[in-house]
This record gives C-alpha cells, structure tokens and sequence, in this order.
C-alpha cells in the first residue's frame, strides 16, 4: 500500500486512488533504471502532501504581494539557505517550477531573442532547453551546438573552443541528459572567459552527486548553475538557479514577476527537506554508492558484449548503443519494461536512426541505489537485461520479471509498505 495512506483519497474518487496505488506497487516491483529518475523519502513525500500547497506567495520573502506569509517565508528561507550550505553558492533561487523554466529564465535574464547561445546537440547528450531546435530556446535565440567525438563519445573541448570562438556565444551551456562522463567545467570556463560568454553548468543530472562529492563543483567556474531537485539529488519535481552575488537580482526576476506566478509552496518545503537530508554524511555514502553501482553495472554489461557510449561510466549514468546486438532501442526498452527493468530508449552520438526509433537505451542507478541495491547486485542485473533482449518468448520474459519481483520485495521502498 501506498505510504502514508491515502484513505481520504480512496473515499472521495476510487479511481484516481486506485491508480495511484498502481503506481506504488510498480514502482516497489520494478528495477527501475530511469536515469533521470529516483525515489524520494517519506519525509520529502509527506512534505508534498501537506497544506502549503493552498497558499499564493508571489514574490520572495519579506516581499510578497500577499498577506499571510508567516509560515511560507521561513520555508523558503529554510530552502534557500540549505541550498547555499550544500552547493557553497551565494545565491540560491528554489522557485522554479521544473528544469525546463530554470533555464528559460537563464535567458530572460541574460539575452535577448536573436542571441547567439551555444549548448549541447541533444543527439550528442544535451538538453532541449539547450538550444535544440523545436525548443523556445532554439526557435528564439541563434543556438550553435557542439556534440561528442565520434571516436571517444566525449566532448572535444577543442572543437567546442573552436566553435564559440567562431560564433561568440553570450551563454555558454554545458551539462546535458546523456552525459556518462564526468564535465570538464573549468576547461568550460575558460572557453567561457575567452569569448566573454557566460556559462551555466546544468546539472540537473548530476546534482546529487555534486552534493555529495561523487562529481567535480562547478561552482567557481561557472558563473550561473541550474539544476531539478528531482533526479540525483532526491527532492521533489522542481528547479533551482544559483550564482554569484553579481547574478542574484537578474536570475530572481526573471523567475519572477518575469517567467512565472506564485511560487509552489509544498515543492519548496520537499526541497528544504531533500537539501537537508543531502546535507547529511550518508548521503555522501549514497552519492558514492551511486557511482560505484553504475561502474559495476557497466563493467557486467561490457562483458556480456554490451557496446557503451565512451565505452563506460564516471557518475551514475550508462548509454548504450545496441546496435551491435542487433535490436533498436525501442523494442529493447519494451521488452525490458515487461520483463520488470525500466528504461528508456536514446539516441546515440551519430546515430543513423531517428529519434523516436534510435540505436541505444540509457540507464541509471540513482533509484535502485536508493532501495538499497549494491555492487554485487549488478552482475545479475546485467544479466537479466542480456536475457530479455535476448528472449525468445513471453515465457522467458515473464521469467525475468518473476526473479526481479523476488530479488525487489526483500528491499524496502519509501512510499510504499
Ligand atoms: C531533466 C533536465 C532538464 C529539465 O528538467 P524538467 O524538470 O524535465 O523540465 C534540464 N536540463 C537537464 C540537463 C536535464 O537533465
């Protein structure tokens, strides 16, 4: 059953409660490997179940254009400063709604439509709001791209000062959504300073593990920095800008009055809580969990002839390119979702498929870290990914699913009991 109860709710509309309860259970039975994906704590969820969720406060604290803020503003201050503690930024904006509007609000406070932004080619690893082309921000700034090596699977820094160099950037993003190596970000920042462009590290990826030591800070190379609260860092869906004092006014109202309304006050008060759990030693044990998983995960699947995309793994992340084992990524994911391992399907650097049918799938091992998976969980994990693409048969996909429901109810999962 889902935790805490939902007795209100499973009097007052069955069917939306019985949904949520199916969401629970196939989250409890299911290896789930999202990699943008985890599993929050009963704390962060109770915090976004509460009454904060009924109350305007549009503005910051101390200045609101509403009364009654007694409450919410030392939520939010709580936020902001925990979040300034964990990072080590000076200024800390835990408003936005979701990384999308994060970064549109980089923009606004930035450029102006027209200007020239440089990010990364979402084929190669990097994120719609990038500059990618059916994105607001490909369609209203002059976006420029760079990608990978084709013979590394990694960003070539010389290209990418080549390029800015070429094109004189005014925002310099890097950061991205199928990155498995670790980013460079002062070698960034010098491309930056060299063509006078601001950079913004985009970690929303990777912010648990900024947090928690298990990846390089861009802090101090880059002048902005924009991450969800919901990936490896563990919170609730949200978003968060940080900087330098030189940034704060801008970054703030662009959020708003110049990007979004009222602010969301439950969300805020689960990014406290998550920031204070990231702020605690374990979670550095978790971060570092993290990343030993997806090393140990890669090392299996290599070994059972899987081809990875820069042939492994720095943080938490694993793209694999599938083609050598002759299925697409999609039916790949399909049959891996029914044999209780979820993921996605991706494109790889250079792919000669189209998006919504690519060569690869990518994976990840912040949620089965967090119910407690462990090194020597991993070769049996790659296993059963070998076996489902491999099967012949519903049987022998039902199979797999049957071992994984087993192996998965011996570890507990918050919000569920
Ligand atoms: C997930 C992600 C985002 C967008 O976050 P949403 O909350 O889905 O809007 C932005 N940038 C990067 C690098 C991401 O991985």
């Amino acid at each position: 059953m889902h935790q805490p109860g939902i007795p209100h709710l499973a009097a007052a509309d069955a069917e939306v409660a019985a949904l949520v309860e199916g969401e629970a259970r196939r989250q409890f039975e299911k290896v789930r490997l999202i990699a943008s994906e985890n599993y929050v704590s009963a704390a962060v969820l109770e915090a976004t179940g509460t009454v904060l969720t009924n109350k305007y406060s549009e503005g910051y604290a101390g200045k609101r254009y509403y009364e009654g803020q007694q409450f919410i503003d030392p939520v939010e201050t709580l936020a902001v400063d925990r979040a300034k503690a964990v990072f080590g930024v000076d200024h800390a904006n835990v408003q936005p709604y979701s990384g999308s509007p994060a970064n549109l609000a980089i923009y606004l406070a930035l450029v102006e439509p027209g200007d020239t932004v440089m990010g990364m080619a979402l084929p190669a690893g990097g994120h719609l709001t990038h500059g990618w082309g059916v994105s607001a921000t490909g369609k209203w700034f002059r976006a420029v791209q760079y990608g990978v090596r084709k013979d590394t699977g990694r960003v070539d820094l010389d290209e990418v000062r080549e390029l800015a160099l070429a094109e004189r950037p005014k925002l310099i993003f890097c950061g991205g959504t199928a990155i498995p190596r670790t980013i460079d970000f002062p070698g960034f920042a010098e491309i930056a300073r060299e063509v006078g462009a601001v950079l913004v590290a985009d970690i929303a990826h990777i912010a648990g593990l900024v947090a928690g030591g298990a990846h390089p800070s861009p802090v101090g190379h880059a002048e902005i920095i924009s991450t969800t609260t919901h990936k490896t860092l563990r919170g609730p869906r949200g978003a968060m800008l940080m900087s330098d004092a030189k940034h704060a006014k801008a970054l703030d109202k662009a959020v708003f009055p110049g990007l979004q309304g009222g602010p969301h006050n439950h969300t805020t008060a689960a990014i406290a809580v998550a920031l204070g759990e990231a702020a605690k030693p374990e979670f550095r044990t978790y971060a570092a969990d993290i990343v030993a998983n997806a090393k140990a995960l890669a090392d299996a699947l290599v070994e059972r002839g899987f081809d990875l995309v820069s042939g492994g793994t720095d943080n938490h992340l694993i793209l694999i390119d599938l083609t050598g084992k002759g299925v697409a990524g999609k039916p790949a994911a399909k049959v891996l979702d029914r044999a209780g391992i979820e993921l996605n399907y991706n494109s790889v650097p250079f792919d000669t498929r189209k998006p919504f049918d690519p060569s690869g799938v990518r994976l990840g091992t912040s949620a089965i870290t967090t119910r407690g998976l462990r090194v020597e969980h991993m070769p049996q994990l790659a296993e059963w990914i070998d076996r489902a693409i491999a099967a012949g048969d519903d049987a022998e996909v039902a199979a797999v699913a049957a071992e994984v429901r087993e192996l998965l109810a011996g570890f507990p999962m918050p919000g569920w009991s």
